[in-house]
């Protein structure tokens, strides 16, 4: 039996407690979705009204040159390639996600001309399945999207296949995939492999480099903490960059834009997935959110969340055993950051526990999911979810009128 006063122990023995104080949370309230919306942290807020109120306001035209401006979206890049396992120069921070994977996967289609087939998940994010299929249509040739069950990659490789596209964690059950292994498989097929980060970026261990990734982007919003709709990352492996097309070429990925030529050439390097001009104050507060990691290892980072997640399912079967079907994988190597757990009322559930202060969010048909930022997430805070959990429950509120209202944003 897990008590309050363990939780409170493993607090105080927690090396990156302190990192908690650089964020803005709300008091009283316990944050468990991070996964879809991070929270502000006190240095993205500063770097946002500096660039606002100082570069902006005093700077002018001139900021473009005298803060660095058109540089942002490498500098930022550099800062983000070590949260998963980059080289100085493989990413670039621009556009948002659907955006990025539309840019890879249309110049990963090229390069693989003599193929005709694509395959994804069909558990993959909608966005993401929609933009593989528009990016397949306007090929240039015929393609198939093969929308498969992910057990059914290995069978379903051919020399067909020109590209196989997966999100690392599923933003659904939190299962977490095998990157290394299945990089191979789909090499060894004769195919390019792209991978999407939303769910992992900032939350488990990543390691593009010794996994062999060709193309990986993911999101600026959720576990990175850039704020709403913030910028996303983009990752191409060294030996693809000057050979992979940036499909919706602009101004800003020419090599001399201020030129103003009309013929395209790209730019060296990341550069050249750049389209259009950089949004300043977004990425501003992104760089603001970064800093944080710059006082935590992502293996402190992966070591807390897989014990806030395990401490999480332990609580919820101990205290209302057989209630929710725990979706999550157990296997700490097939866990992301998030616990997903089914119910039928699953949506009543999540905006009662809203109304308690315990913030979630649910994802149709029937998942509660809750994820875990061990930059800002106690032991203490998944004891006490766990405890309004059961209020929630026990009291069977959920059932109440008032939260049966479908909000737009779920
Ligand atoms: C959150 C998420 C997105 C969102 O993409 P945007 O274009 O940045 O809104 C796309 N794919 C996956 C897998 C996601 O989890």
């Amino acid at each position: 039996m897990i008590l309050r006063d363990d939780c409170a122990a493993l607090d105080e023995a927690d090396e990156i407690s302190d990192l908690r104080a650089e964020f803005r949370l709300n008091s009283g309230e316990i944050y468990l979705d991070g996964n879809s919306l991070g929270p502000v942290t006190h240095a993205a807020s500063r770097r946002v009204n500096e660039v606002i109120n100082v570069e902006w306001a005093k700077g002018l035209v001139r900021s473009w040159n005298a803060a660095g401006w058109m540089a942002e979206p490498t500098t930022l890049g550099d800062r983000l390639a070590p949260l998963i396992g980059a080289q100085p120069g493989e990413v670039l921070v621009a556009d948002t996600l659907t955006f990025f994977l539309a840019k890879l996967i249309g110049g990963a289609l090229d390069l693989r001309a003599d193929r005709h087939v694509v395959l994804t998940d069909v558990a993959n994010f909608h966005s993401d399945i929609y933009i593989v299929e528009a990016m397949a249509r306007r090929a240039g040739r015929p393609m198939v999207v093969k929308a498969i069950d992910r057990s059914a990659l290995e069978k379903e490789l051919s020399d067909d296949v020109a590209l196989v596209m997966l999100t690392h964690v599923d933003f659904r059950t939190g299962e977490m995939l095998d990157m290394k292994g299945i990089t191979k498989q789909v090499h060894d097929a004769g195919a390019l492999m792209l991978w999407d980060f939303a769910h992992s970026a900032g939350a488990v261990e990543l390691d593009v480099t010794g996994c062999d990734v060709d193309f990986a982007a993911g999101c600026g919003y959720k576990y990175l903490n850039g704020g709403p709709g913030a910028p996303a990352f983009l990752y191409v492996r060294e030996r693809w960059q000057g050979v992979l097309e940036n499909p919706l070429p602009g101004w800003l990925g020419h090599a001399r834009p201020f030129n103003f030529e009309l013929t395209y050439e790209p730019a060296q390097g990341m550069q050249a997935f750049v389209t259009s001009s950089p949004s300043v104050i977004a990425l501003a507060a992104l760089g603001g959110a970064l800093e944080v990691w710059e006082h935590a290892t992502m293996a402190q980072v992966r070591a807390k969340s897989l014990a806030l997640t395990d401490m999480f399912i332990t609580l919820v079967e101990d205290r209302l055993p057989g209630v929710f079907e725990v979706v999550t994988p157990r296997e700490h190597h097939k866990r992301g950051s998030q616990v997903a757990l089914r119910h039928a009322e699953g949506y009543g559930i999540i905006q009662a526990l809203i109304e308690r202060g315990v913030i979630g969010d649910f994802r149709d048909p029937d998942i509660c999911r809750f994820g875990f930022a061990p930059l800002y997430v106690r032991y203490v805070d998944v004891y006490d979810a766990v405890e309004r959990i059961v209020e929630v429950m026990t009291s069977e509120m959920y059932r109440d009128e008032r939260f049966s209202q479908r909000k737009p944003v779920t």
